[in-house]
Order: structure tokens, then sequence, then C-alpha cells
């Protein structure tokens, strides 16, 4: 395309709100422009890259056996309520009603829909498994929009959804999705991992989240410096202590003692009103679990992780207490729970395995216990894994240190189980000609986030650096003075047989300054810039500069198009 003719309005000026690179050189750039808060229309060069990666996630998923569907973006309220999500999904699902006064929503992901669909046409295990997949724009009402269309409320997602007639199945389903998933991230060139994601009463391995390493990323990832291990803050298992000096424990212990502490409440306080250290605390925090008290104990320094509680307990609601649960529980108001006496389940961390006398409220208002011995002044009857990860922990898997970094969700893969299926009634007769219920996964890529991350792990201080799997065009041609026509023949001459061979050009053809042009080019990104100037095109050559490493090569014109063919080639 001639740049002369292109749609293409870059500049220098940064809008306030973006404080992310990629949402200011998505600006900058000309790639996108902000409707309205959290809506974005994307402009010609914007949506090449968007069109790249979906036509990378299409060959994948198709690769992978699913099908493109496209299902509506309006939907019927009465299919949310027979999920149960119509009251469920709160505030970012945006309602409607038409002129009939019915109710709708703008779809802010399709498992009804397509279940609904499924459930209609698909009768019997003959007709399983299927994996249905869409390019559709979603609509949530983010509480608050930011980073460009990083997190904005209209997006480009990609969805598909598995459906099997068992768990093997439905096992075999999540594989493929996953795999297709490491080559679509792979294809576009970004650094990245998929790191194990909470699943709820799932459980098991059946949850990941695809991250683009990038420091300004949303979310934090604990990976392990050893091995492939890595997982979110939420997630991220810390394995059990291998020793368990359990029966040493009473040896030589003082006695339990109470100690007065008047108005010492938190772990801190506590720690320096008894010149303890924190791994010397013990906390007991009351939960209700489905209604009922429990006592968790972890460690002071660590904090409860309360995903793991959940899962743990094996509860479906679990809040901590209010006073009077508390009360009820302890027989003392808030601040001084603790194990010795407590008439509650209790469960532990594993960390306190290797306790042996600790600090911990003694069920008393203003009171403390000193040398509580595990074992000996109260019972622990269950351990398990109920604490956040720290840096520097074991890894679960080869004992490896875990490590943090941060990252940026692109992809999701999950298996649903029967959720939808269930409460939608998609079910299908076996071989035994029995009723079963269809079990389904859900598979999520953000586009338009993609995108963004890309650039957000490709830049540097004079623009994007475009993988060049993503890079709305591979190469420009810079004429460096389009008033002298030996350049600028060359450069159409160029500008002609490489557009012949199919790679996609700009041809920089304005009446610019060739270091305005240079700025533009290096800003937008461009992986090849050919640069026709007086000097070289005297010995019959041109430059070629490589955008991301610097590099530039002087090349005879003849052996242009062969070079820049072969490394497109080679970077695709
Ligand atoms: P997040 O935790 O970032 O809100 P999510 O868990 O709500 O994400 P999913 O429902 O799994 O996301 O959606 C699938 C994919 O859609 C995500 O991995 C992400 O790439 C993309 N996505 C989700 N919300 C947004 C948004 N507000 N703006 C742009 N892309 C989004
Ligand atoms: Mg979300």
């Amino acid at each position: 395309m001639r740049y002369s003719e292109m749609f293409l309005p870059t500049g220098r000026e940064v809008p306030s709100d973006a404080e992310l690179i990629s949402h200011q050189l998505m600006i900058r750039a000309g790639l996108v422009r902000k409707l309205t808060g959290g809506i974005y229309s994307y402009l010609p060069f914007g949506l090449r890259a968007i069109r790249k990666v979906e036509q990378i996630v299409r060959e994948e998923m198709n690769r992978a056996g699913a099908q493109e569907v496209f299902l509506p973006m309006v939907q019927p309220a009465e299919l949310w309520q027979e999920s149960g999500r119509w009251d469920y999904y709160g505030k970012e699902l945006l309602r409607l009603r038409d002129r009939h006064e019915r109710e709708y929503c703008l779809g802010p992901t399709h498992e009804e829909v397509i279940t609904d669909l499924v459930r209609n046409d698909i009768k019997t295990y003959r007709q399983l498994p299927k994996n249905l997949y869409q390019i559709q724009t979603k609509f949530r009402d983010e509480i608050r929009p930011r980073f460009g269309v990083m997190r904005c409320r209209e997006f480009g997602m990609k969805d598909a959804y598995s459906f099997d007639a068992d768990e093997a199945g439905a096992e075999e389903s999540y594989r493929k999705m996953f795999a297709a998933y490491q080559r679509i991230f792979q294809r576009c060139g970004l650094a990245f991992r998929p790191v194990e994601a909470d699943s709820g009463s799932i459980g098991g391995s059946y949850s990941h989240e695809f991250m683009v390493m990038a420091d300004s990323g949303e979310d934090a990832v604990a990976f392990c410096g050893a091995c492939q291990y890595a997982a979110n803050l939420e997630k991220a298992e810390v394995p059990r202590p291998r020793e368990s000096p359990e029966d040493k424990k009473a040896d030589g212990a003082a006695p339990l003692a109470e100690v007065h502490t008047p108005g010492v409440k938190t772990i801190e306080e506590v720690c320096a009103f008894l010149g303890v250290p924190p791994e010397a605390v013990v906390k007991t925090l009351i939960f209700a679990a489905d209604g009922q008290p429990v006592a968790v104990l972890v460690r002071g320094d660590h904090d409860v992780n309360e995903i793991k509680v959940k899962n743990a307990l094996g509860c479906a609601e679990l809040e901590l207490a209010g006073d009077d649960l508390i009360l009820a529980a302890t027989g003392s108001p808030r601040g001084f729970a603790g194990a010795v006496g407590i008439k509650v389940r209790v469960i532990a961390d594993y960390s306190l395995l290797g306790m042996t006398a600790c600090v911990m409220g003694a069920n008393r208002e203003d009171y403390h216990l000193r040398n509580a011995v595990p074992g000996r002044d109260f019972k622990i009857a269950e351990y398990a894994d109920l604490r956040v990860v720290r840096e520097a922990d074991p890894c679960p898997r080869c004992g490896g240190e875990i490590r943090f970094a941060r990252g940026i969700e692109v992809g999701h893969v999950f298996k649903l189980g029967t959720k939808y299926s269930k409460a939608m009634k998609a079910i299908f007769l076996d071989r035994n000609g029995r009723e079963q219920t269809m079990i389904m996964g859900c598979y999520g890529i953000g586009i338009g986030r993609t995108v963004a991350a890309a650039i957000e792990q490709n830049h540097d201080d004079d623009g994007i650096v475009w993988p060049l799997p993503l890079a709305p065009y591979q190469v420009i041609i810079t004429p460096v003075n389009v008033n002298e026509k030996s350049l600028s023949e060359t450069a159409e001459a160029l500008y002609g047989a490489l557009t012949q061979k199919g790679v996609e050009v700009i041809l920089d053809d304005r009446d610019e300054r060739a270091g305005v042009k240079f700025k533009d080019a290096d800003l937008l990104g461009i992986p090849y810039r050919v640069t026709v100037g007086p000097k070289k095109l005297a010995e019959g050559k041109v430059e070629i500069k490589e955008r991301r490493s610097g590099e530039v090569l002087s090349l005879p014109i003849s052996e242009v198009e062969a070079y820049l063919l072969n490394r497109i080639h080679e970077g695709m």
C-alpha cells in the first residue's frame, strides 16, 4: 500500500489515561482509537494485526478438529435464567430490553447459547464429540476498563466449546486444545507460559491460563526455576513438608501459659508485645463454610488462600465468619481465636506440621497462649495446603525454587464438566440407550489482548517491534526523496516486485524528510525497512534495516527480493 493513500494517523501525543506502553503505542502508531470508555475502533493498521492473530487461531483450531460457527451477540434472558447465571453474573452483564419489554443481554461469553444449540441437535453418542468455536465480539461491562484494548468492554474473543460423551473424551478434548494453544502462541512469536489455574469443583489440572510474560502484566505467576511447573498465585501449590517431627514436639516444651494481652490483636501487635517472630505464632481464622464454623490455622508469617481452603473443605460457599459466628465458635470476640479447647472443625496448613510450641489466641478476650504444643494442647485432625505461595518456596513437582513473574492472560482453557449441560439438560443417549449428560470444556483467547500483549513484550524506545507473524506489513520501502526520479522509480519497482510475490509492503511515497519517514517506520515497527538513497543507488544497491536488531545490510537491488522472501519465510 502507498503510505500517501493510507489511513494511518501516527503521532507523538499520548492520551493521559494510557499507562501501559502498548496502549500508548497502539494510539501513537494509529492502530486503535477510543470511542468511549473501554470501547475502541480498530483502524486499518491495527485491524491487520488482529486479522493475523485470527488467521493463526483459525488454522490451529481447524487443525485440532474444531469447527467454526458464528453465534448471536444478543442473547435472550431465558437462557441465562436456565443456567442460573442471570442473577449471579452481576454488573459485567449488560442487560437490555426490546420493544416488547423482553429481556436480553449482550454476550460476555457463549456457554448458554452454544449449549442450547447443541442440546437441540445432538441426541446420541454417535454425534459426539464436537468442538465448536467462533471469533466474535464480546461485551463485558468491566468495572475498571483500562490499558486500552487489554482490558476493555467490547472486545474480540475466540471462544470454543467441546462436548464429549465421557470423561476420557473430555480429557482428550482438553489436551487437544492445550496443544493448539501452545502452537497458536508459538506461531504468534510470543514468550508465554501455560500456568495452572484453579478449576474449582472439577479439581485436577483442568484449567490453564496462557500468560504472555511482561513485567507490566496484571497477573502474578509462580513458576519453578528448575522445571516446567507454573501456576497462578491462587492455584500454586505448596508441598507437604517431608519431615514430620510430630513425635518430638512435647519433649521439653514448657507448659501452656495464658498471657494477658490487652488490646493486642493483629499478628504484628502480638509479636511486638510478646517478643516473638511471626513464624512462632499461629493465626486462627474462623470461616463459615456453607454456614458452618471452621477454624483454619496458618503460621503468622503466611497468608491463607481462601480458594485452597474452599477446595480442601469441599464446600460450596466460604466466607470469613461474622462477629456472631466467631463468638459462638470461640466464646470470645474477634481477634483472640485459637485452637486450644475449640469445639469446631479444625484444619491446619502443612507448615504447622513442623511446629513445636507456638503462640495463639486463647479464645478469651485480651488473652493469648504461649507454649501451645500441637498434639499436646490441641488436636489437629486435618492438614492441607492452605496458604498463599511465597517466593523461594519449594516447587511442588521437583523441589526446585519457586519464583514469581508477571504475565498477561491471553488465553484460558477450562474443563467445565457438566455445569451447563446439567442445568440446561444437554443430554444424549449412550451406547446402551441410557440418558447421559454431555461433558463440556471451554476455551477462550482474547484477540485484541493478544495484539496488545505482543506489543507490550516487543517494543523499544522508538516504537513497536512486531514479531514477524503479527506484523501488519512485513516491509516498508523508503525512498529518501520522492522528488528524485531515480529513487522513486527504484522504490516503485521494488514495491511492485515484492507485492507481486505476496509480500505485504508499504511504499513510503510521502514527500517528507527522510528523518520523518524513518521515525514513522520505527514507530510502526515494520520488521524490514528498505532504504532507497542516492549514495547506495549509485552503486546499484539499497540498504535493508532489520527493525529488531537494528542491523543494516547493503544489497545489490537484484538480490533484495530473494533476501527478503527468505527472511520472511524463515520468520513465519
Ligand atoms: P480476566 O481475569 O483478565 O478478567 P477472564 O478470566 O475474565 O479474564 P475469560 O472469561 O477466560 O477471561 O476470557 C477469555 C479471554 O478473553 C481471556 O483470556 C482474555 O484474553 C480475554 N479477555 C477477557 N476479558 C477481557 C477484556 N475485558 N478485554 C480484553 N480481553 C479480555
Ligand atoms: Mg474478567
